[in-house]
């Protein structure tokens, strides 16, 4: 029997890897407990960039909006580099992102908003919030439970120690207490206060409690606790340089300063400057290198006052005044990694837990969200008894690779950022080499070009290639379409909302030749079939489109075709009353209101318009398979490997 103290998943660590998966948890219902040792979250600093990939997660969650009011933009980057008469010039200026690599912008944005809008959302969803000031003292595993998957299985017990308001309040270099306020917004004024209030919050302090949980997430930062219970460290190259971090308020002549740019100096050293809300700028500075005979820095003597000394000596000769400085700190890390991500597909680990490397790419809070977002719904479709736990080994596959080519990406790039750039192999790098290594990265730094391979959860690719825009084990690419019921316009993964469904996108081709109306209608009447997935993995009192959901896209004109020509299955009727589903029929065709703007979807995804294809794609929008309308049977087949037949 579960008892109060029993969690389907328990999480340590509340940073953007543990909230991300909270929120996940939140919105499917799990039952969830998430406790950190901190008394307060993140309110100022640390990480700060928010790839595009990541704003389309967080509008598959409801909160990009926030993320684009509050965040500053970045649009272009420019690189500054030594002119002939000794000063700087500006080299190079290039979009951030090429045109079209998503919907949503770059924003920057200080990692304490960023989990505002997580803790936000968690409670939205289903009231969930953190339990702070709370730490694991021990865990085990139980062997004989490890395969069982029962609702009443708990295998894994943590004892949880309540901390007292020293052990719980965080220190960070400069920052007294961690509770500079200056940047703080009004909704975060409660988190500010949390740490110093008197009495009350540390009333269970000293005492234990004891959980059972089917799994559990180490999401406990580059230091895990949980990662150290599972035996694991950190492998690779240790630190090899020390950074000055700064947000401040300046005022200078230097005419990038909202925009991000790089500059490197004559022979002081070189600079990120990137623009951040509310007026603020962050510089990373390089404030040394460890020696030839691997002697450790001498920290001590580095200070506020030394990283703005080294900054304005690279700004020369442009002023550097610096009015106010909101957080700083000293920042040194190598590429370091674990080798495994898992204890018998019980016990995981997410974000730093398992990867950390230097900050300038803005990649750790970004790669560690998605962490969790790989990890999030395959949990849930466990637990929910939808699939086979064996779909968990994906997660270790997915996102070890991811952070093998970040560490790599690192690696490459900190060594372009050192004082005297050099290559990977050590050669000096020519300011040529530091701009062609800056265009190269865009892609990947957008975080949209995240590849999975082959694996239990994405098809290994077919040939001929039926869209070549949407590579199997990738982010679906999204272009508008319009809606064929109300002719609204929407980017498509709009509707690719994170709930746990798996969308399959019929694109349906040019339905007005009768051949291709025939096919259509087939692979309807396969889908509304007792032996199509959507009636095998619907449990039968719920609605045929809660776990598959289809779209289908045509080709045509989008007046071209009435909505009552289509069969019942692709605009099924919804309870309680039966009315349609009219929001899952789109053309590739433009709005009234947009009548200049058609997205052109099959054009830019290679799919033929005559004939189109299928798209399966899974609940983290990652595209699992793509066939022929006559194939679509392979569709069942694939989902038979591993979801759980719901009716007989
Ligand atoms: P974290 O954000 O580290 O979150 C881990 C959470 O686990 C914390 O809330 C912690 O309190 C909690 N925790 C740890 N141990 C336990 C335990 N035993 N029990 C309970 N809770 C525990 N990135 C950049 O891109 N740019 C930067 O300038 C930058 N500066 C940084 C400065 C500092 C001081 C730090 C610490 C990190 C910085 N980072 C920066 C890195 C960035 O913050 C991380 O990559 C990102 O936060 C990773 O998210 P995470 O959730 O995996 O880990």
């Amino acid at each position: 029997m579960a008892s109060s103290s029993d969690y389907d998943v328990v999480i340590v660590g509340a940073g953007p890897a543990g909230l991300m998966l909270a929120l996940w948890l939140a919105r499917l219902k799990i039952r969830t407990k998430i406790v950190d040792k901190r008394s307060v979250k993140v309110l100022a600093g640390q990480a700060d960039g928010v790839q595009c990939r990541t704003l389309e997660v967080a509008h598959s969650f409801g909160f990009v909006q926030r993320l684009i009011e509050e965040g500053a933009h970045i649009n272009e980057i420019c690189n500054w580099t030594p002119a002939a008469d000794g000063g700087l010039e500006r080299t190079k200026r290039m979009p951030d992102n090429e045109p079209g690599t998503s919907r949503f912008p770059h924003v920057v944005l200080t990692q304490g908003r960023i989990e505002r809008f997580l803790l936000d959302a968690m409670r939205d969803f289903n009231g969930l919030g953190v339990d702070r000031a709370v730490a694991p003292t021990n865990m085990t595993v139980d062997p004989a439970l490890l395969t069982d998957f029962s609702p009443s299985s708990y295998p894994v017990t943590l004892k949880l120690r309540h901390l007292s308001e020293d052990e719980a309040t965080p220190t960070q270099v400069g920052i007294a207490n961690g509770l500079h306020r200056s940047n703080v917004l009004s909704d975060d004024e409660a988190d500010a206060m949390h740490g110093t209030r008197e009495g009350g919050a540390y009333a269970l302090a000293g005492e234990e409690e004891t959980v059972r949980a089917k799994f559990v997430v180490g999401a406990d930062g580059a230091r895990s606790w949980v990662r150290k219970q599972l035996g694991l460290s950190l492998e690779g190259e240790s630190a090899n340089s020390l950074w000055g971090v700064l947000d401040a308020v300046v005022v200078t002549d230097f005419p990038d300063i909202r925009l991000k740019s790089s500059v490197q100096s004559h022979g002081a050293g070189s600079i990120l400057v990137v623009p951040r809300e509310n007026d603020l700028v962050r510089f990373y500075v390089q404030m040394g290198s460890t020696d030839p005979n691997g002697e450790r820095f001498d920290r001590s003597s580095i200070s506020p006052e030394s990283i703005v000394e080294t900054a304005q000596r690279i700004f020369q000769p442009f002023k550097l005044d610096i009015k106010h400085i909101d957080w700083w700190t000293l920042y040194e890390v190598g590429q370091r990694m674990s080798p495994q991500v898992t204890l018998d597909n019980r016990v995981f680990l997410a974000g730093d837990a398992f990867h950390t490397h230097s900050p300038k790419a803005g990649q750790g809070m970004n790669t560690s969200m998605m962490d969790s977002f790989s990890l999030g719904w395959k949990i849930a479709h466990v637990v929910q008894g939808k699939a086979s736990p064996a779909i968990l080994e994906t997660y270790g596959l997915e996102r070890l690779k991811v952070a093998r080519e970040l560490l790599d990406f690192d690696y490459k790039l900190s060594r372009m950022f050192a004082g005297k750039p050099i290559t990977s192999d050590g050669k000096p790098v020519s300011h040529e080499e530091f701009k062609k290594f800056y265009e190269s990265i865009g892609k990947w730094a957008s975080g949209t070009a995240v590849a999975y391979l082959p694996n239990m959860l994405v098809a290994p690719e077919r040939e001929p290639r039926l869209a070549p825009g949407l590579p199997h084990g990738q982010r679906f690419e999204s272009h508008a379409v319009v809606a064929l019921a109300d002719a609204r316009p929407w980017h498509l993964a709009d509707r690719f909302l994170s709930d746990g469904r798996w969308r399959l996108v019929l694109f349906a081709g040019d339905v007005r030749e009768p051949q291709q109306r025939d096919k259509l209608e087939q692979a309807a009447a396969y889908l509304d079939s007792s032996a199509g997935p959507l009636r095998t993995f619907t449990p039968a009192d719920d609605d045929l489109d809660s776990v598959i959901e289809v779209l289908t896209v045509i080709s045509d004109p989008r007046t071209s075709v009435e909505p009552n020509a289509f069969p019942d299955v692709l605009w099924p009727p919804k309870k309680p009353y039966g009315s349609r589903s009219y929001d899952k029929l789109y053309a590739d065709d433009s709005s009234p209101v947009t009548p200049n703007d058609r997205g052109e979807i099959y054009k830019h995804l290679g799919i033929d318009a005559k004939t189109g294809c299928v798209v399966l794609v899974r609940p983290d929008q990652v595209v699992a398979l793509v066939c022929s309308l006559d194939d679509i049977g392979d569709i069942g087949s694939f989902l038979s490997q591993f979801m759980v037949p719901q009716q007989q």
